[in-house]
Parts: C-alpha cells; sequence; structure tokens
C-alpha cells in the first residue's frame, strides 16, 4: 500500500496534520461553531428561486469578478465601502490562501499570535510561508508592547490578528491593531470571522480601513449568516488590494450558485442576522451557568465559549460526547471550547457536563 510518506511530496509539507475537527453524526453538534438555525423555509425558496435561474446559465462561466455580489457585500458592511474595496472567495479560508498567496510565499514569513485560529498556520505552510507563534497574555489578549517587539523583531510579510479570537473569543482593542499596523512592515489582517458576535461597543477593524492600505479585514457569511454550507467568504481593504487577488485568484472561482446563494442570504439579512441576537444572549447565560458552576470561562465576543480548566480534559470531552454532545477539544491544554447553540441544545449541554462532573 502507497502511503503520503511514499511520494514526492514537499519537504515542507513532510509530517504535517491535516486540519481535523471531527464530523462526527452525533445529535448535538457543537463543535466547529456553526449557527445552529436553519434557512427559513422564505429564504430557501428564494434560494431555490435564485438556483434555478442560474441553473439556466451554467453552460457560462460565473461573473469572473463577482461584481454584484461584492457591491451587496460593501452595502451590507457599511462604513461608506465600496464593491472595489471588497473581494469575495470560497469562504474567508480560500480569502486567508489567497492573501498569503499574493503577500507571502517563499522566503516569507507570517506571524499569529497563539492561541489562535489552527487553519492559519496550516494555510500559510500550503503558501510556503514560514509561520511565526507568536503568544497571548495569561488572559488571552494581547499585549501591544510585546507584540509591536515581536513584530519589530521578526519583520514578517503578513500579521494575522484574530478579532474576536478563536478560541479564546477574546476581541481587540483598536488601539492595539492601531499600534501593529503602525510597527508591522507588511500587510496586517485581521480576522472578523466573529464580528457580528462581539458585544456592543466592540469596535471594527472596518472603521481603520481608510489611510491604512495594508490593512486586510476578513470576514465570514459562514457564522452569522449561517451559510457555512454555502462557502462564502469576503474582504474589505484599499482596492490595490483587491487588484493583488486579481493575480493569485484562479479564473471563475466563484461558482454562479454561489454568486447566487450568497446574494439571497445577503437580502434576507435581518432574519438571519436575528438568529445572532438570541446567540449572544445564549452565550452570555452559557458564561454564567459556566462560571456558577465554579468553572474559569473566557470572556466571548464570539458564538462559542472556552472553558476549564481540567486535568484530563479530554475525558471531560469523552464523557460529554458519550452523553450525545460534541464540542471540541481545541486550545491551551486544560480548556474545551463549546459552540452556542438552540436553547434545547445548550440545555443537553449542561446536562452533559454535570453528568460529567
Ligand atoms: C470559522 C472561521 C473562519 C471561517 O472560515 P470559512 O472558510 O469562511 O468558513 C475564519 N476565521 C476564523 C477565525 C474562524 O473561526
Amino acid at each position: 500500500m502507497t502511503t503520503l510518506d511514499d511520494l514526492p511530496i514537499r519537504d515542507d509539507l513532510r509530517g504535517k496534520q491535516p486540519y481535523g475537527a471531527p464530523q462526527l453524526n452525533v445529535a448535538v453538534r457543537l463543535n466547529t461553531n456553526e449557527n445552529p438555525h436553519p434557512p427559513s423555509a422564505a429564504l430557501i425558496a428564494d434560494l431555490a428561486e435564485a438556483i434555478r435561474r442560474g441553473a439556466a446559465t451554467l453552460n457560462r462561466y460565473p461573473d469572473r469578478d463577482a461584481v454584484e455580489l461584492r457591491k451587496d457585500l460593501a452595502d451590507y458592511l457599511g462604513h461608506g465601502l465600496t464593491g472595489r474595496q471588497l473581494w469575495a472567495a470560497n469562504g474567508s479560508n480560500e480569502i486567508l490562501q489567497q492573501v498569503l498567496q499574493a503577500f507571502g510565499g517563499p522566503g516569507r514569513s507570517a506571524i499569529g499570535f497563539e492561541p489562535s485560529y489552527s487553519m492559519h498556520p496550516i494555510i500559510a505552510a500550503g503558501a510556503s510561508t514560514r509561520w511565526i507563534e507568536g503568544g497571548r497574555e495569561q488572559d488571552f489578549s494581547l499585549d501591544p508592547g510585546r507584540a509591536v517587539a515581536l513584530i519589530e523583531e521578526h519583520r514578517p510579510d503578513v500579521v494575522f490578528l484574530t478579532s474576536p479570537n478563536n478560541p479564546t473569543g477574546t476581541a481587540l482593542p483598536l488601539e492595539v491593531i492601531r499600534r501593529v499596523l503602525a510597527a508591522a512592515p507588511g500587510m496586517v489582517v485581521v480576522d472578523e470571522a466573529y464580528a457580528e458576535f462581539a458585544r456592543a461597543g466592540t469596535p471594527s477593524a472596518l472603521t481603520l480601513l481608510p489611510g491604512h492600505p495594508r490593512l486586510i479585514v476578513s470576514r465570514t457569511m459562514s457564522k452569522a449568516f449561517a451559510l457555512a454550507g454555502a462557502r462564502v467568504g469576503y474582504l474589505a481593504a484599499d482596492p490595490a488590494v483587491v487588484d493583488a487577488m486579481l493575480l493569485v485568484r484562479l479564473p471563475y472561482h466563484l461558482s454562479t450558485l454561489t454568486q447566487a446563494a450568497a446574494r439571497v442570504a445577503l437580502a434576507h439579512r435581518d432574519e438571519l442576522l436575528g438568529t445572532v441576537d438570541a446567540l449572544r444572549a445564549e452565550r452570555d447565560a452559557t458564561v454564567a451557568w459556566l462560571r456558577k458552576r465554579g468553572l474559569t470561562v473566557a470572556d466571548s465576543d464570539s458564538n462559542f465559549v472556552l472553558f476549564g480548566m481540567f486535568p484530563d480534559r479530554h475525558a471531560v470531552w469523552e464523557g460529554i460526547l458519550d452523553r450525545g454532545v460534541l464540542i471540541r477539544e481545541t486550545g491551551p491544554d486544560g480548556w474545551l471550547r463549546v459552540s452556542i447553540g438552540t436553547s434545547d441544545e445548550m440545555a443537553a449541554f449542561r446536562a452533559a457536563l454535570e453528568g460529567v462532573l
């Protein structure tokens, strides 16, 4: 039998592990930060109609530049943005890949502040970009002085800031992002996959775009818009950054059907973002319940909660799984992460955790 080791794979990929959040067939799945609310009947009807119209043109390639979708995304984000400042791809993972293809690459480096999104170093490896691992403070915040010192020491071509951060839920004050922008010699990506879940008063890095042409704000429709299966992510940046994306994207990367689905979801945004308010309330209740239960809980501006500390977190994860609830064994040792589901799902989670404890 042939194994990967037998193949002439690139040396820098040898021995690497693929991304691997378990996809198990469990009743309550709270492990990949999905929105638990399926699309409404009205949205499904509009989606089916848009797909039907799109299907009639599938002999032709899609709009290579997704112009209408980008206008809709700019309209959604506000901040005076136009379609020229937006770029869309198959999930924000593809956005980040395109960013590294354009601004990273062989002989170049990217830095992140861990614990953070596990895909950043994996996408960097795929794009032959050396990964530099920065750290966070005890409370998972980012000390601007230490972050700046690390950036000045390594001079990375790309800086990743995740706000709100995954898996900790921590949002960054704009002042930290400003300090990093001033110090970074290259591009600064603020991954705002969870921006819509932030607590009131948490500002977006979108407000920093004017005057910062090396800032890229990355967003996704996978979480707040409950559209993970459609694969739509996007960025907002200076139009020159979009010009860079045009150099590396595959032609016709975003299918006619994907563009149509994304535009229908944006048209239904009031309904979709309505679930966000309910999820934030459920999140705050989950944090309060876990704390009352005597556990340590990281403050969360996301649709998940990191909690601990467990001497044997794997045993706790497994015990919860045995009770029909799948959460995520991720983050620093001793911690577990639970995505916020419906109130029924959260009740199942609380019962399972009680059972284990
Ligand atoms: C979930 C997540 C994404 C989203 O990836 P998609 O490819 O858009 O589904 C991006 N960044 C972070 C930090 C995430 O947690």
